[in-house]
């Protein structure tokens, strides 16, 4: 296949180019003011994502692991503490619980949605447990109310991992204004993503959001006074204002992949042995990932990349499986069946605003050509 030809999963380069002069005037902006570390952009910045999350407050930090990592600092949920955390997600979840000295509590994916099964929750909880941390997983909500009405239930905090999530909406409601706090990344190929890395934490809990100030700036408000033993977490100038051209643009791309989503769903109906997203009908996703399941995942894979187009996994491996947690005791597998059967056949298509309506076309003529269709 010819290279020039082939079909990128992601590609922010051609993102970027229409959006040259605005990112160049806030480089230059930048460089002007000589300020490169806590300064107005950031705090712009975090009014202007903190309404668009429709949250009290926004406090910037270096990136998502972080952002959740403080979330639980901030909370003294530490050493002896549970967190309920989603048996399939990405890495960073569990990393976040386990840096702050916390165990995680793997709960098993509702089968048709992928995310956080309520009716799984409940079980999981011990005299232990003080968190439970909802992940939007591929841009679509956990079911947060019936979270909720568990976390209360059961005087525990509840907290969103929105790295993926960006927008989203369920029940009415905006990914990161639900839950006690959010996580969010700013990672460059996240729905809004910085270029370098970038974090934030949205909550409207005015306490939460002073020690979450503290805890990302060496425990300081007033310089060389530190208050608490703290961390160096900072979203800087210049992520900033690259975040704040992103900003204005974000509700036009999450538009645009709904309309992909929608295309690819009505158009690989016809695949038998593809089986695209469900989305409950309280659920507004932001399509991070165009997730498709099929037993023979890996062959699929293999017909698509000889087509000349790229497709990713999100994730090969659960966190449990990781050598990362080979040493912890948190289950040995086989424990998590849905999650393990979910990682051997998820298939993410290419989505985002370099897909052009013809190389739709060509990715979805390519699926429903596939023998095992
Ligand atoms: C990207 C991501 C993170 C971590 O974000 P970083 O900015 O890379 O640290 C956490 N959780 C989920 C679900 C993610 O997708």
């Amino acid at each position: 296949m010819n290279n020039t030809n082939e079909i990128k999963f992601l590609d922010l380069a051609s993102l970027h180019v229409p959006l040259r002069v605005e990112l160049d005037a806030a480089y230059r902006r930048v460089m002007d003011a000589g300020w490169f570390i806590t300064g107005a952009e950031l705090e712009a910045f975090e009014q202007e994502f903190a309404a668009y999350s429709q949250v009290q407050h926004c406090i910037g930090v270096a990136n998502g692991l972080d952002a959740l990592h403080l979330i639980l600092r901030a909370y003294d949920i530490g050493n002896g503490d549970e967190v309920i955390v989603p048996a399939n997600t990405f890495i960073a979840t569990w990393l976040a619980v386990t840096q702050a000295g916390a165990t995680p509590v793997p709960v098993e994916p509702d089968a048709e949605t992928y995310n956080l099964d309520p009716a799984r929750v409940e079980e999981k909880i011990t005299p232990r447990t003080r968190a439970i941390m909802a992940v939007h997983l591929y841009g679509q909500m956990a079911d947060m109310p019936a979270l909720r009405e568990i976390a209360d239930r059961h005087g525990l905090r509840l907290i969103e991992d929105a790295a993926q999530a960006h927008g989203a909406r369920g029940h009415g409601r905006t990914a990161g204004s639900v839950g006690d706090a959010a996580g969010f990344s700013f990672y460059p190929g996240k729905n809004l993503g910085a270029l370098g890395d970038g974090g934030a934490v949205t909550t409207s809990d005015a306490e939460l959001a002073d020690k979450i100030r503290l805890l990302r700036n060496y425990g300081s408000k007033v310089k060389y006074r530190h208050e608490i033993a703290g961390y160096n977490s900072r979203l800087d100038e210049m992520q900033a204002a690259f975040l704040r051209v992103k900003l204005r643009h974000l509700e036009g791309w999450n538009e645009q992949r709904w309309t992909q989503a929608d295309y690819y769903t009505r158009h690989l109906a016809s695949c038998n042995r593809v089986q695209s997203p469900f989305v409950p009908d309280w659920a507004q996703p932001v399509w991070h990932l165009y997730v498709v399941r099929t037993p023979e995942r890996d062959a699929l894979q293999a017909w698509l990349a000889d087509g000349g187009i790229q497709t990713q996994i999100h994730y090969p491996i659960p966190p449990h499986l990781q050598g990362a947690y080979a040493g912890m005791q948190i289950c040995k597998g086989s424990e998590l069946p849905i999650s393990e059967s979910l990682h051997k056949e998820v298939l993410s298509l290419p989505i985002g605003a370099h897909i052009t309506v013809a190389l739709q076309d060509r990715i979805i003529e390519r699926v429903v050509s596939w023998p095992d269709c």
